[in-house]
């Protein structure tokens, strides 16, 4: 695709891409994708991943997935697999290059050998208290380290011993010699290494001391030629050390720090360490379950790749921070499913319905489009028999006020198929409904009166001997309030939980056939949204998530208010 293409909407990056390429600043784009490897990947990242394998797809360049990990306590094994999967499945490929910031640990010990032969890095001994307390503040300059001034030759000995070990955690560090007055904090003699006996992930005990995070990614992503490199805006102070770093060392290419707005989404929360508090105090099952925004998470819930690139199209790419209403993601999935997802009928909470005229022991069966916006999915053939499954919802013994679907008398069109019309309700010894008696016109089958009389609802239905058993997993927002962060009142974000965000029916009736569908296959019971098997499901014992309703019941319970 043409990157000048008029599917593709050119926001300030690709402007600034396009306009390197055609000045020859860079002959190719190069990106990179960089997580750190602490949690799982969120929605936030999705957005990031399309942005930066999307550029590089769309002006002919590569995008390198590299791994962040300076950080040898939090990062894990498990963590990395599960990214690898989720960029995949997302549909980005890296080819040959993926990388780890661990790979550069030899270089980046050398380069920082330089910093310290040209006085530019010195060994401090100041604790991480007194440090921030020498830093100063926004209004007010730092003050220098009484270690600032140490020769290069205590320093290049201090810095080995470092290495070799012979300090505790947080004894020494290794300053960056910037500008302890700079306006900017970050420039204020940044931190360059610290000690941690820590064991990495992959580099084992080979080092103690970890080049920090800002000064290693600058280093990886000049080392990799990357041509822009784009981040979230809370790096946007970072950036002078960023070219501070790629300036003072003799590194390969000099890359551009682009940032750009991070994606916040109305009704949950994204950041990993909070994603992670909610895994680990059981608020939610675990990193996949469907409530959450991990990428895991809505795949299980049953969004589809293509539904997640498309909401990051839309959303596109902005300089400043918002809060993006979830109703758009869920917008995306549903008119990506809506072209693709075979209909079905389920039944989610069954009543019972005899039609007393229709003969007993007769099956017919009704032709159903699979898809009724893709005739090429076909038609399937629905049994239809004596006693029937509908919703205990599209029944009322005393219909209020515009409600068009059974009530005694009352007379419907069945989908795809007769008239039916309720006789009388049957009710057990505490006066609840547990049974219709109704009639059906034979004249109808098709769906229409000969004589020309109509009906204002069509409702769906399973039939009662040929139906399956499946248990349905209904989900609501995670939180009861559009940003649980900055809901106010002194009160913490977890108290925003909505009690209400699962729901779990058992004993629901689907059409046969649907008991073996696969894992993570799409359908859309009429009426009632697009639906996705989950994995707990087993053999002739579905679960379904729902993935999102046919229609936002939030937008109209707020129109309503
Ligand atoms: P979090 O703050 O959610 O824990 P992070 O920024 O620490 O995430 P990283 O693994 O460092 O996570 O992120 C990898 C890349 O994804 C970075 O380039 C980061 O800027 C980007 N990213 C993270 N969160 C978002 C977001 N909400 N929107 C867009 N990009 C994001
Ligand atoms: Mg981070």
């Amino acid at each position: 695709m043409s990157p000048t293409s008029a599917e593709t909407p050119v926001d300030f990056i690709r402007a600034i891409v396009r306009e390197d390429l055609e000045s020859g600043k860079h002959d190719t784009v190069r990106t990179r994708f960089p997580p750190e490897p602490n949690g799982y990947l969120h929605i936030g990242h999705a957005k990031s991943i399309c942005l930066n394998f999307g550029i590089a797809e769309e002006f002919g360049g590569t995008c390198n997935l590299r791994f962040d990990d300076t950080n040898p306590t939090k990062e894990d094994v498990e963590y990395v697999d599960s990214i690898i999967d989720a960029v995949h499945w997302l549909g980005f490929d890296w080819d040959d290059r993926l990388y780890h910031a661990s790979d550069y640990f030899d270089q980046i010990y050398e380069y920082t050998l330089g910093l310290i032969r040209e006085g530019k890095a010195y060994v401090d001994d100041l604790s991480a208290d007194e440090i921030r307390e020498y830093r100063g503040t926004l209004t007010e300059p730092g003050r220098e380290s009484p270690y600032r001034n140490r020769s290069v030759e205590e320093n290049l000995e201090l810095f080995e011993r470092m290495r070799r070990g012979e300090f505790a955690d947080g004894e020494r560090v290794l300053r960056a010699k910037i500008d302890m007055a700079s306006p900017n904090l970050n420039l204020r003699d940044p931190v360059l290494y610290r000690i941690r006996h820590a064991t990495h992930h992959r580099t084992g005990d080979k080092w103690c001391i970890y080049p920090m995070y800002d000064y290693t990614h600058a280093i990886s992503d000049a080392l990799e030629h990357i041509t822009h490199s784009l981040c979230t805006l809370e790096f946007e102070d970072h950036r002078p050390l960023y070219d501070w770093t790629v300036e003072n060392l003799p590194v390969p290419s000099r890359p551009r720090q682009i940032e750009f707005a991070r994606l916040n989404l109305t009704y949950t929360v994204m950041s990993k360490r909070k994603l992670l508090q909610l895994v680990q105090e059981g608020v939610v099952s675990g990193w996949d379950d469907p409530r959450m925004p991990t990428i895991v998470g809505l795949r299980r819930r049953g969004y589809t790749p293509e539904a997640i690139r498309e909401f990051a199209a839309r959303v596109g790419v902005a300089k400043r921070e918002n809060l993006v209403d979830v109703a758009l993601l869920e917008d995306a999935l549903r008119d990506d499913l809506n072209r693709r997802a075979p209909r079905a009928m389920a039944v989610l909470r069954p009543l019972r319905v005899v039609i007393e005229n229709y003969p007993e022991g007769q099956v017919e069966e009704i032709e159903i489009p699979v898809n009724p916006e893709d005739a090429s999915m076909g038609v399937r053939k629905v049994p239809f028999s004596r006693e029937l499954y509908i919703e205990q919802d599209d029944f009322r013994e005393v219909p209020p006020p515009k409600y068009f679907r059974l009530s005694p008398g009352r007379e419907v069109r069945l989908r795809g198929t007769y008239f039916l019309t309720c006789e009388r309700a049957v009710k057990d010894a505490d006066g609840n409904v547990i049974e219709l008696r109704c009639r059906y016109d034979p004249a109808t089958r098709g769906g229409a009166a000969p004589d020309g009389r109509r009906v204002k609802a069509t409702i769906h239905w399973v039939s009662a001997a040929h139906a399956r058993d499946a248990e349905v997993r209904l989900y609501d927002r995670l939180f009861s309030v559009p940003d649980p962060h900055d809901a106010g009142e002194g009160r913490d974000w977890k108290s925003f939980l909505n009690p209400n965000s699962l729901t779990v029916l058992t004993g629901c009736k689907i059409e046969p056939g649907l008991e073996d569908a696969p894992v993570f296959s799409h359908y859309q019971f009429e009426r009632q949204g697009y639906f996705c098997v989950d994995p707990d499901s087993t053999p002739g014992r579905p679960v379904f998530n729902r993935s999102v309703p046919l229609r936002d019941s939030w937008a109209r319970l707020a129109a309503s208010r």
